[in-house]
């Protein structure tokens, strides 16, 4: 018998998880907290009824197993965590599904252990770091990150001591067992919305790049220093943001996939209405599915923003890069595996990239990985109002279940 999803069991777990939420501030979970750990107490009892071992790792991860210890593992899962007044769905949709797939073939023999996992702190908690869990199994966590501090003082690796994990063993949450590992996730868009399709399946997960651009100019007097004269360090800034937004648009139509830049900072020194501006910060955010199209986009507008300064006798702009990751191709194998899972279904898919980071970003480095998307209505994510449909999350558990299903009677190779 071919195994099923129970669509409206899916949905009651997605339902009963969310509803464990701070009652002043639906639907919040975040790590680390009381609540959160309550919601884990009660994934921890569904995975015990599954039929599932349940086990904590070093960094705090926790999962539903079957399957012998050191055996190639099917790993499945998301994030159980939210941001402060999130939605029902975000990480909580991939784990319930992973958890509904794990019953799916409860009773049937597989060639691979399979584990249902929930990534510890996927949103960023009170320590600023996002991914935690699944930095860690990539082995990426390190001391520094693990001696951040919170509000109260405390740091990151008395907070993963605190729901069960052993940091100053942290190397043991490393995997090298993994043969796939799948994640579904709502899509925190409107893509999908308004193709009509049903399923996203993720071509990549963007590179972000930060940087900083400071124009300095002289804040003189606003009434009394004629045109000619000023050094108004706003103007090239003005026009370097535009320049953002009209180059990532040329970037996006070029067709080399997801492309999209923003200039969500900008601070103006002294920031009064009788000064002409004598500094301006700006922070530009890029994201893209190459890193080689990110530095190209870098250094054209670098050379725009040189241009710009020098038109309004402004000091030549200092570029400063905050921060930099690198994009992440999901598994192609995978990802047709999906495809053709969903496709005997008579579920449509499209292929498209993740403008949003996940923990399958860094699970990608260790083993062969994909995810897939399902709709967010009116593209709303993280917030109260975030939905997504009964129909397309079961279609998504569906598609994954196939493709753990043709990927298991594939003859395994050892490496
Ligand atoms: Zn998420």
């Amino acid at each position: 018998m071919r195994p099923e999803i129970d669509a409206d069991r899916l949905w009651a777990d997605i339902m009963a998880l969310a509803a464990i939420t701070d009652p002043d501030q639906p639907w919040t979970r975040r790590s680390f907290t009381p609540r959160f750990r309550e919601g884990r107490a009660w994934l921890a009892a569904r995975f015990i009824d599954a039929g599932l071992d349940v086990r904590l790792d070093a960094a705090g991860n926790l999962s539903g197993r079957r399957g012998p210890a050191g055996a190639r593992t099917v790993l499945i899962g998301s994030h159980t965590d939210t941001v402060p007044g999130g939605g029902r769905f975000d990480g909580i949709a991939g784990v319930a599904a992973a958890l509904e797939v794990a019953r799916a073939l409860a009773g049937r023999p597989l060639n691979h252990a399979l584990e249902v996992v929930d990534y510890l702190a996927e949103e960023p908690s009170v320590f600023g770091l996002s991914c935690v869990g699944s930095r860690a199994m990539a082995g990426k966590l390190d001391d520094a990150m693990l001696a951040f501090t919170g509000p109260d003082g405390g740091t990151l690796a008395q907070a993963i001591r605190g729901v069960g994990g052993d940091p100053e063993h942290i190397a043991a949450a490393r995997r090298s067992d993994i043969a796939l590992a799948l994640e579904l996730h709502i899509e925190q868009g409107r893509v999908l919305e308004s193709a009509g399709v049903t399923l996203g399946i993720v071509s990549a997960i963007v590179g972000i790049a930060r940087v900083e651009i400071r124009f300095e100019g002289a804040a003189d007097h606003a009434g009394t220093t004629p045109m000619d004269l000023r050094r108004d360090a706003m103007v090239p800034a003005a026009e370097t943001i535009a320049a953002v937004s009209a180059l990532a648009q040329e970037y996006a139509m070029a067709g080399h996939g997801h492309f999209v830049a923003t200039t969500g900072v900008v601070e103006v020194t002294p920031n009064a209405a009788n000064v002409v501006p004598g500094m301006v910060r700006m922070i530009v955010e890029v994201r893209a599915e190459t890193a080689a199209r990110i530095e190209d986009f870098l250094i054209r507008l670098a050379a725009l923003s040189r241009d710009a300064a020098a038109r309004h006798r402004v000091t030549r702009p200092v570029f400063r890069t905050l921060s930099r990751t690198d994009p992440v191709a999901c598994d192609a194998d995978l990802r047709a595996l999906l495809r053709d899972a969903a496709l005997l279904r008579g579920t449509s898919t499209m292929d498209m990239a993740s403008g949003a980071g996940h923990d399958t970003a860094f699970i990608a480095a260790i083993a062969p990985a994909a995810m897939v998307f399902v709709p967010s209505k009116d593209g709303r994510s993280h917030a109260p109002e975030e939905w997504s449909d009964r129909a397309d999350i079961a279609a998504g558990a569906e598609a994954m279940l196939g493709a753990i299903l043709a990927f298991d009677a594939r003859p395994i190779h050892r490496k």
